[in-house]
């Protein structure tokens, strides 16, 4: 099977009128179908149950995006048998067939790309770059993964024994579960699921409570590609109900997380232990928060340093694991940078994502209240510059947190160490580079990270001892390609598994290796 090269899904300019015209389209045509109610999917059924969470926009909270039916363990039960069934056939069903399923999906979205996006904005409020962003995003693994697949699954060369014929070949693990979070809840939660997939294996796939409308979309997507049903089984619910449930289930082949640090490193103990009925050491995949640093240093262009900045903190409103979070500047061109990045905050639009406004409001209630908390410590630790409230907007009631610039906070503090989640950026003066870099590594995480310099010797230390899983030089910290940015943390940030990297399928096999005599 032969398919063209991969390259990154082009991005539609919605600057340009037309563009937006179309987008403001597809908000009015996915505005007639929000309030519906959702069913769990178990292989061919669909199961529509009383109790359901209900997903809100959050620019808009009185809107109901849809109503999700909560599975219980029950469901889960149900799930891991009809899954497991299903990979009697589907670990035999060829590469081909698997791989032509990936490429149609990502044939399916390209098709409708505006509707996808117009979902993503009203549930949880991405503008309309940022929304193209994740829907070309799952475009990209799609397509990324079916090519990886095609190169993976195939036999292995080994050396050979005298007397034998040896060889060795991947083989898929069996069922595993995929736990998505609420902030790329339709790239992620495709490559997630669909990388597994395509390498042969069955999932149950539990999205976010926050975003479990777009997921069910996606999954829809999938069918209509034409995945047997069973393969992906569909079950959103609380985390701590039916996610717990699978996480510690012996039928639990592997398990692929993305999410906080906190239930991410809880996953991972649990995981590890073996409960009875269960028969094999259960493979686990993490990737986790981040507290992502870049710094600018005194030969650094201080213009284009400073818009990196901004775009990587503000960008759909700092909710990206990438997004910058420390910015670490050196004394001597501190005062300028503190009040480039300032001024260029005051700049942004913040609001409605449907009206295409820069910054967005925080995902839910608890992240406003969340933000708050960080907004009064930042009266102690350090200096607003800008922004500094957080307050539900008076008419629609969005969990609006404005833009926050906080300087001279040192590199111990919490606005400094934890991750917020929101559009809060903490700015850390430093007296030179050398005490530059000894403050970016000094953090639990490692997930991105970056340096503005235009001293070749201090770009190449960088590279050397910065220690993140994504490191970006004289560029926004954000906006990783698929396939060009293989993506995935160091430290607490995760197991950097390197979602679209050419490792990434090998998660979910296992090698199997055949001597044969005579
Ligand atoms: P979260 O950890 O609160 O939830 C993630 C998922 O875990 C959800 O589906 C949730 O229902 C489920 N869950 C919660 N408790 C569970 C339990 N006990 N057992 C099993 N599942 C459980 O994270 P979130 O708020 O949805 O997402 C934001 C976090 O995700 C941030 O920390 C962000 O940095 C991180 N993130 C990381 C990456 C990455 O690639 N490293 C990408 C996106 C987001």
């Amino acid at each position: 099977m032969n398919l063209p090269e991969y390259k990154c899904e082009p991005y539609t300019d919605y600057t340009h009128p037309k563009h937006a015209a179309a987008y403001r389209q597809a908000i009015a045509a996915v505005s007639s179908q929000l309030g519906q109610d959702y069913p769990l999917l178990i292989g061919e059924q669909k199961i529509m149950l009383e109790n359901k969470i209900e997903s809100h926009n959050p620019c808009k909270p009185t809107q109901v995006i849809g109503r999700v039916s909560s599975a219980t363990q029950a469901h889960a039960e149900q799930a891991l048998d009809v899954a497991w069934k299903a990979f009697e056939t589907w670990k035999n069903t060829s590469l081909e067939q698997r791989v032509a399923v990936l490429v149609k999906a990502a044939a399916i979205i390209r098709e409708r790309k505006l509707e996808f996006n117009a979902w993503l904005s009203f549930e949880i409020g991405k503008n309309y770059a940022e929304a193209e962003g994740e829907t070309a995003e799952a475009i990209d693994f799609l397509e990324y993964y079916a090519r990886s697949a095609l190169k993976l699954c195939k036999p292995i060369q080994t050396y050979q024994m005298e007397g034998e014929t040896d060889r060795a070949e991947y083989i898929p693990l069996g069922v595993g579960v995929s736990i998505t979070p609420w902030n790329f809840p339709f790239a992620i939660f495709l490559g997630q699921a669909c990388a597994p997939i395509v390498a042969g294996n069955c999932m149950i796939v539990k999205p976010a409570e926050d975003s479990a409308v777009i997921a069910y979309k996606a999954i829809e997507v999938l069918l209509e590609a034409g995945l047997p049903v069973g393969v992906i089984n569909f079950l959103p619910g609380l985390g701590e109900v039916v996610g717990d449930y699978l996480v510690k289930h012996p039928k639990t082949r592997f398990i692929s997380f993305t999410g906080s640090k906190s239930v991410g490193l809880y996953i991972n103990a649990e995981a590890a232990k073996v409960v009875a009925g269960q028969k094999w050491i259960k493979r686990i995949t993490l990737e986790l928060g981040g507290k992502d640093g870049m710094i600018i240093d005194e030969t650094a262009d201080l213009e284009a340093a400073a818009s990196a900045a901004v775009a990587g903190a503000f960008g759909f409103a700092g909710q990206k694991c990438s997004a910058l979070s420390r910015l670490i500047v050196v004394e001597s061109v501190y005062p300028e940078i503190l009040e480039k990045v300032t001024n260029k905050v005051k700049a942004l639009t913040v609001g409605d994502p449907l009206e295409n406004q820069y910054v967005n409001a925080v995902i839910n209630l608890e992240s406003l209240e969340k933000s708050r908390k960080y907004l009064e410590l930042a009266k102690t630790e350090g200096r607003v510059t800008v922004g500094g409230t957080a307050a539900s907007h008076p008419e629609t009631e969005g969990y609006f947190v404005q833009p926050t610039v906080v300087a001279d906070v040192k590199p111990h503090d919490k606005l400094a160490q934890d991750e917020i989640f929101s559009p809060i950026l903490a700015v850390v003066p430093v007296k030179d580079f050398d005490t530059a870099m000894e403050v970016i590594n000094n953090t639990e995480y490692g997930l991105t990270g970056g340096l503005f310099s235009s001293d070749p010797s201090r770009l190449e230390r960088a590279e050397r001892e910065l220690h993140v899983g994504n490191l970006y030089l004289n560029r926004k910290i954000t906006g990783a390609m698929v396939g060009c940015h293989p993506f995935g943390g160091f430290n607490l940030s995760g197991t950097d598994s390197k979602a679209g990297g050419p490792d990434y399928l090998l998660h979910f096999m296992q090698m199997k290796s055949i001597a044969r005599k005579v």
